[in-house]
């Protein structure tokens, strides 16, 4: 066998011992609160569907419209040809949406941020990024070529240091808005007032607060009623929109350029048509109804009260993204493996997707989820941390 071979045999073989071995499972039929994983059917607190927008029939309808009328493919990037008007008006929309002058549309978030950075900064520039942000930025950063310089989780007096210590003509400070595994929310006021003082631009990803947090889910930007031109604001499409893909918003002169240097926009083909249809119907529906974004929050204040005399603590947050933390890799599997015994579908996360000894349940609650399942994840939760303790005491009086 090839040594490159044998290498990357043993690799997967030690991540199998380290039970960090990641595995898909096949899920039929559409993404909701009922979900079928290998054959069962699951209680799922698991995707990303905030909104409950992903199998809404007004999306259904208007993607089967977008496909009447502009086929399946966009055959050519969007510099060629693949730039359609719906595409047009979706980013039209979307700008309007978030309050920002100008967006650009892109296939996904991770290549908004790829496209993104490389596009602002480079060689002698400085990149500064919370010590928890998501892959795609810390990615973005590292292909531009700038410096990286990482400070601790929403901590901006460290950040205050390493701007004021920094002469590098351009600064750019990234962050996430919702973090995608602790579900807190960045500090964007005291963010932004560092970029004034010190001159940087703010990307801020908010993968998950566009359409859950500010009015009708406008975004974390509007949630904290934020407006300036230093502000370059990435919304992704695939989680509360329900859809698919991601869009840059700032101020028109930063977007032309993006349009001009992004390179995951330029040369990329452009995503099909009748997603940005789709899309639209998704914009319309949170512009006119936000009973969705209330009834999401009162699930979330409905779970942190109901698990909240149990052993795991979830992180403070009042997003959509809820994290119990156990610390321990085997014990997460372990109470991923017991809600599945009881139908309830709720990932283990474990290192190095996040820091060591914080492996946690990530519980995504989405408007589309009832009271009743939410009681019915906490009352398992309680079972499970019965039959724990019930363990933990018998392994005690064995050994003691
Ligand atoms: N940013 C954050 C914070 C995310 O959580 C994700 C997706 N998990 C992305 C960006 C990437 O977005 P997309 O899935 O559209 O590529």
């Amino acid at each position: 066998m090839p040594e490159l071979l044998n290498q990357i045999r043993a690799q997967l073989d030690a991540l199998q011992e380290q039970k960090l071995l990641r595995k898909r499972r096949i899920v039929e039929g559409p993404q909701g609160p009922l979900l079928t994983v290998d054959g069962r059917q699951y209680l799922a607190f698991c995707n990303n569907d905030y909104l409950g927008l992903a199998n809404h029939p007004a999306l259904h309808a208007a993607a089967q419209s977008g496909l009447e009328q502009y086929g399946v493919g966009a055959s050519a990037s969007a510099l060629i040809s693949g730039h359609t008007s719906v595409v047009e008006e979706l980013e039209q929309a979307l700008a309007e949406f978030v309050g920002m002058p100008r967006a650009l549309h892109f296939s996904t978030g991770y290549m908004a941020n790829m496209g993104t950075i490389p596009a602002l900064v480079g060689v002698g520039d400085v990149v500064f990024s919370d010590r928890l942000n998501h892959a795609c930025l810390i990615d973005g950063a590292r292909l531009s070529g700038a410096q990286f310089r990482i400070y601790p989780h929403n901590d901006v007096a460290r950040l205050e240091q390493l701007l004021a210590k920094s002469n590098s003509p351009r600064k750019l400070v990234v962050t996430d808005a919702v973090f995608s595994m602790d579900g807190d929310i960045a500090p964007l006021p005291e963010l932004l007032a560092l970029c004034e003082k010190y001159d940087a631009w703010l990307l801020v990803d908010d993968a998950h607060g566009f359409g859950v947090l500010g009015p009708q889910g406008r975004g974390s930007v509007a949630h904290f009623g934020l407006k300036s031109e230093r502000i370059l604001y990435m919304g992704t499409l695939g989680k509360a929109a329900g859809v698919a893909g991601a869009f840059v918003a700032g101020d028109a002169t930063l977007i032309e350029w993006l349009l001009q240097r992004a390179r995951t926009y330029i040369f990329t083909t452009a995503s099909p048509p009748l997603l940005a249809s789709a899309l639209l119907a998704a914009v319309k529906l949170m512009q006119e109804e936000d009973w969705r974004q209330q009834h999401l929050q009162q699930l979330i204040a409905r779970l942190r009260n109901g698990v909240a005399s149990l052993p795991w603590p979830l992180l403070p947050s009042t997003t959509a993204v809820q994290a119990m933390i156990v610390q321990d890799n085997q014990l997460a599997l372990d109470l991923m493996e017991g809600l599945r015994q009881q139908g309830i579908w709720v990932p283990a996360i474990r290192p190095p997707t996040v820091p060591k000894d914080t492996a946690r349940l990530r519980i995504s609650l989405s408007a589309a989820h009832s009271n009743e399942q939410v009681d019915q994840l906490i009352s398992a939760l309680h079972a499970l941390a019965k039959q724990h303790a019930e363990a933990d005491s018998r392994s005690m009086a064995r050994n003691g």
